[in-house]
């Protein structure tokens, strides 16, 4: 085993250590901000998923022309969309946490859906390793620091 892999493996042991914490103790405001994430949500140009001023701003502010997994612009990839790195189907409790989150194209969004982040770069690096680095340069390690602390 690499450090590259003793250190995935590593945060992996974190992430599920916070996951099993404090999945069974959500609170009220976990909740309030879980359906927050509905009402701010960013899909480009669809309202009815509920973009408010703040997560275009948001968006307009942590993105630039092309989405970091597949490099392409976004607009032919189905327009910018926000990620949550740890999905809040795993990771309730971050659905309004900024360090979660990340601006990728539409069809990124979609062909991650509900994987976790880690399994997440296991399906990338075998099948699109092209795309690896774009996707490992975004690792949520920073997020998982934090919440170990
Ligand atoms: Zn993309």
């Amino acid at each position: 085993m690499n450090l590259e892999e003793k250190e995935l493996n590593e945060l992996f042991k974190i992430a599920d250590k916070i996951g099993s914490k404090r999945y069974h103790k959500l609170t009220h405001q976990d909740f309030e901000n879980y359906r927050k994430f509905d009402y701010w949500r960013y899909v480009n140009g669809d309202y009815e998923c509920g973009t408010t001023q703040e997560s275009k701003t948001w968006v307009r502010d942590n993105s630039d022309c092309y989405c970091p997994i597949c490099g392409d612009k976004y607009f032919e990839k189905g327009g910018k969309t926000i990620d949550h790195k740890l999905p809040r189907s795993q990771y309730p409790w971050l659905s309004m946490e900024f360090k979660n989150f990340w601006v990728i194209c539409l069809m990124c969004n979609q062909q991650k859906g509900e994987m976790h982040w880690y399994e997440y770069e296991h399906y990338i690096f075998v099948r699109y390793p092209d795309y690896y680095i774009g996707v490992k340069v975004a690792r949520p390690s920073y997020l998982l620091q934090s919440l170990k602390e």
